[in-house]
């Protein structure tokens, strides 16, 4: 790729005016001004190009979106032609437009069989915030209005709302503006290596699940609306739960009565070689919320598939649901999202990431576990994590405060490869579209990143 255009990009112009007035999401933006921010400017395929020409590849699908990958001209012609034929009209007042009857019933057909309808939102969070309402929606017109808990768990992330933060498990996010909202409230996550290494993963799974079971009866079961969880945690660091948790949710949601909601967000369209995550892991949500993959990220989108359960009870005895979006079924949204689910069903991703590139990074990023700064290295369809390590054999953590994966971060991102940190733990989700030389090529980058990070720890004396 010619890159050559960038040279007319005075970067320092753009970042001067970013930082004087753009604010960044979770972002330090006093620090951040003083340092000047990465102007991307290009992607193709899984790599990006900053302003400065460097190629970058992109080991995590912008923020786990761009699943089908950069540069795809079917989309960008979806838009162009959707923006101007209609480029807007609302839901509203008993209207609709083409893309979104057509895109609804396009959802209703990759999805599991209980799902015959969708709510249209902009983003993951206003689908979250969508959940809550409908939640206690639900519960209020089946006479039971003291059924409003909905119990989810510490380190999930369901984005950045009142409702989503609140439903999301971060202290951090919490702190900030008295979250979470009331009746929502947070059992431990599944994650075997920091809460039960001393168990098989199996009996930890069942263990993990059995805190709901004592969430709910420490509430009150019938004061238990519904209980929330991503099937994966994704930004929390790709904690992948052991296969024994999921069902055991199912059954305890069963058990009492409550609602199950998978946040479908990240491991929807295909991200962990199902179509959905639940199919993934076994289990039979009544409702689910999409976002980032239904579009792959070209434009905002997101929504919540509304189960048979839940859609009955709403249509045959709720009246009007007060509730809804400007937004809520944009057609250049959808117009986008079904050629975006074409692309994903002919060029076979689903499968690719099933049978082909999910297996193939599996051996290859497991294989990293060898490297003496890492303690366990697990992927998952394409997401993927590794937890750097102290003292390779005890698994002694770094002291956290040191900031270690953010050191790990620096030397990828400085050498074209981007890797997030959470904490410790590295993570990717790259592009489906992603081939096996690509992986070679990633996985590569990745142990030159690490032999990096581990000469300049040992300069800094850190181990
Ligand atoms: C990103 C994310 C959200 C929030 O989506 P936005 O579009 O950022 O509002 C919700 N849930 C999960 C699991 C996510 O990863």
């Amino acid at each position: 790729m010619n890159m050559n255009d960038n040279t007319r990009i005075d970067t320092q112009a753009i970042q001067a005016i970013d930082g004087a007035h753009y604010l960044h999401p979770f972002t330090d933006n006093q620090a951040l001004g003083k340092k000047g921010a990465r102007v991307m400017v290009k992607g193709e395929g899984i790599y990006v190009w900053d302003s400065e020409g460097h190629k970058i590849l992109d080991g995590m699908s912008g923020l786990w979106c761009v699943n089908v990958g950069y540069g795809r001209k079917e989309l960008a012609d979806a838009a162009y032609k959707q923006l101007l034929e209609m480029p807007y009209y609302n839901s509203f007042f008993q209207t609709t437009n083409i893309p979104a009857a057509q895109l609804a019933k396009l959802l209703t057909e990759v999805t599991p069989p209980q799902f015959n309808h969708v709510f249209f939102s902009g983003s993951g969070s206003e689908g979250n915030d969508t959940v809550v309402r409908m939640v206690r929606r639900y519960w209020d017109l089946l006479e039971q209005p003291q059924r409003k808990v909905i119990i989810s768990r510490h380190n999930a992330y369901h984005g950045s709302t009142m409702c989503g933060a609140s439903l999301g498990g971060m202290s951090g996010m919490h702190a900030q503006g008295d979250l979470p909202i009331p009746n929502i409230t947070h059992i431990e996550q599944p994650y075997w290596y920091e809460n039960g290494r001393d168990m098989d993963p199996d009996a930890f799974g069942i263990k993990a699940a059995g805190w709901l079971e004592a969430k709910i009866l420490e509430v009150g079961p019938e004061k238990v609306a519904a209980f929330i969880g991503e099937p994966v945690q994704g930004a929390g660091g790709v904690i992948i739960p052991p296969k024994t948790y999921w069902p055991e949710i199912q059954r305890i949601c069963d058990k009492y009565g409550i609602l199950l909601v998978s946040d479908e967000v990240i491991c929807g369209f295909g991200r962990l070689g199902e179509w959905w995550g639940c199919e993934k892991f076994g289990y039979k949500p009544d409702l689910m919320t999409f976002a980032k993959g239904v579009t792959s990220g070209y434009v905002p989108l997101g929504g919540v598939m509304v189960g048979d359960r839940v859609a009955n009870v709403l249509l045959e005895k709720g009246g009007e649901f007060n509730h809804g979006y400007t937004y809520s079924g944009h057609p250049v949204a959808c117009a986008v999202a079904i050629e975006n689910i074409d692309i994903i069903r002919r060029e076979h991703l689903v499968e690719k990431v099933r049978e082909e590139t999910g297996p193939y990074l599996k051996e290859k990023f497991e294989a990293l576990a060898d490297h003496p700064l890492v303690g366990i290295a697990e992927t998952c369809g394409l997401v993927a994590g590794l937890v750097l390590v102290k003292d390779k054999k005890t698994l002694e953590a770094f002291d956290s405060a040191l900031e270690v994966g953010m050191v790990c971060r620096g030397h990828m991102f400085g050498n074209g490869m981007i890797m997030r940190a959470v904490g410790d733990r590295m993570i990717i989700a790259p592009p489906l579209v992603i081939t096996r030389a690509q992986i070679d090529e990633m996985v590569a980058l990745i142990r030159l990143c690490l032999d990096k990070t581990y000469e300049d720890l040992k300069q800094r004396n850190w181990i």
